[in-house]
């Protein structure tokens, strides 16, 4: 393989005010009007041609490299997720959110910023590679929903392979995880609805009723886990809502439960899958009720693409400090780019300080120093992945 020396990015006064910018207008998933145009304004300013989204909020724009005169090469996408959380920033920091309840606690306005210094680059330097870019401005990650309309709407269809990142608070800035395990979790929404006939209380033995089968479902279902799975793969299947009744003296004929299923490798989420519908299906008979179950497969566990993430790993040496994967519990809707392209993901260090808050909290924090590794990681990530695609 081809060694090239890595490439490195100056963050500057502009790029730190884009972030406080950015960090102190959040929008919500498909809202994110004004932040996509503040991108797209600054894309332009920089002299690359940005468009709206085809799903409405979010940007798409398109370097393309000119290394050997004709730029003929491979097409890649550089996404960031630019969506901000309904949660009220307590932070303390200088440049809190000024739009009431939202927030970015998840760190978007890193991955934005980020990109956008690794696409002021890639202009700036388009005679350094064959082949195209197209930087993937995406709405609506935190609802799950941005990358799904994106897939769906054609934008992917010709890119070859799909690089994105996280900023990860356990990791310090200048650390980044990148390999070939699973990085997030696969994640399922299951939701029952169980349907008895229903009685006077008094009178329980002239119906059915479901609470008792919801009962035993509810435990039954914790072995799937502790009796089914290897200890040696994590698993999660937590049951979160449960509804049912509405007076003392009625056993109703409608219950029900919500709950999540995490994992981290395909075949363990078709065990979960099966052995979840047997033991419903199985104890609702057992107690003469019926049984409902929906089964959603809201996000498939992310992980890199073997070939690419082995390439990027070396380069990372060069520009960061290359740590093990800590693998996420949470979901990440990256991972519905691999329905049509191979998938690039790394966590970049973004806080690492004892005590710090995680993700999602109202006093989350992601530090300033995690911009450079961003856009180095998704400038060196790029330009390997376009010579290994050649
Ligand atoms: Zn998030
Ligand atoms: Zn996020």
């Amino acid at each position: 393989m081809m060694r090239n020396p890595a490439e490195h990015i100056v963050v500057d006064e502009r790029l730190l005010s884009i972030r406080r910018h950015l960090h102190a207008y959040p929008e919500l998933g498909f809202h994110e009007r004004e932040t996509s145009a503040y991108i797209a304004d600054q894309l332009r300013d920089h002299g690359i041609e940005a468009s709206l989204n085809p799903v409405g909020s979010g940007v798409l724009a398109v370097i393309r490299g000119c290394a050997d005169g004709h730029g003929e090469g491979p097409h890649i996408g550089l996404r960031a997720d630019i969506d901000g959380l309904p949660v009220t920033e307590d932070s303390g920091v200088a440049n809190a959110s000024r739009n009431a309840g939202v927030m970015h606690a998840c760190g978007h306005d890193i991955h934005m910023t980020g990109l956008l210094a690794a696409a002021f680059w890639l202009v700036e330097h388009r005679d350094r590679f064959n082949g195209s870019v197209t930087l993937v401005f995406q709405p609506a990650e935190e609802t799950g929903e941005g990358a799904q309309a994106l897939v769906d709407s054609g934008v992917v269809d010709d890119i070859d392979a799909m690089i994105g990142t996280h900023n990860n608070p356990d990791y310090a800035p200048g650390q980044i995880a990148v390999g070939t395990e699973p990085m997030m979790a696969g994640c399922v929404k299951f939701a029952v609805t169980l349907h008895a006939q229903g009685t006077h209380a008094g009178y329980p033995h002239m119906g059915t009723g479901p609470f008792e089968a919801m009962a035993s479902m509810i435990l039954a279902l914790q072995t799937v886990v502790s009796r089914n799975e290897t200890p040696f793969h994590p698993l999660v299947l937590s049951v979160t809502q449960v509804h049912g009744g509405d007076v003392w003296n009625v056993i109703p004929a409608k219950a029900g439960f919500i709950g999540t299923v995490r994992y981290f490798y395909p075949d363990d989420g078709a065990m979960a899958r099966r052995r979840f519908h047997e033991i419903v299906e199985r104890t609702a008979a057992a107690y003469d009720i019926g049984a409902d179950i929906e089964w959603n497969d809201f996000a498939i566990p992310l992980v890199s693409d073997p070939e690419l993430a082995r390439a990027a790993m070396r380069d990372v040496a060069q520009y960061a400090s290359l740590e093990p994967i800590k693998p996420s519990m949470a979901g990440e809707d990256f991972c519905e780019y691999a329905k049509k392209t191979r998938l690039l993901f790394a966590f970049i260090g973004s806080n690492g300080t004892p005590g710090h808050h995680g993700l999602h909290s109202p006093r989350f924090v992601a530090l300033d120093d995690a911009i450079e590794p961003t856009a180095e990681f998704y400038v060196n990530a790029a330009l390997r992945v376009l010579r290994e695609l050649r």
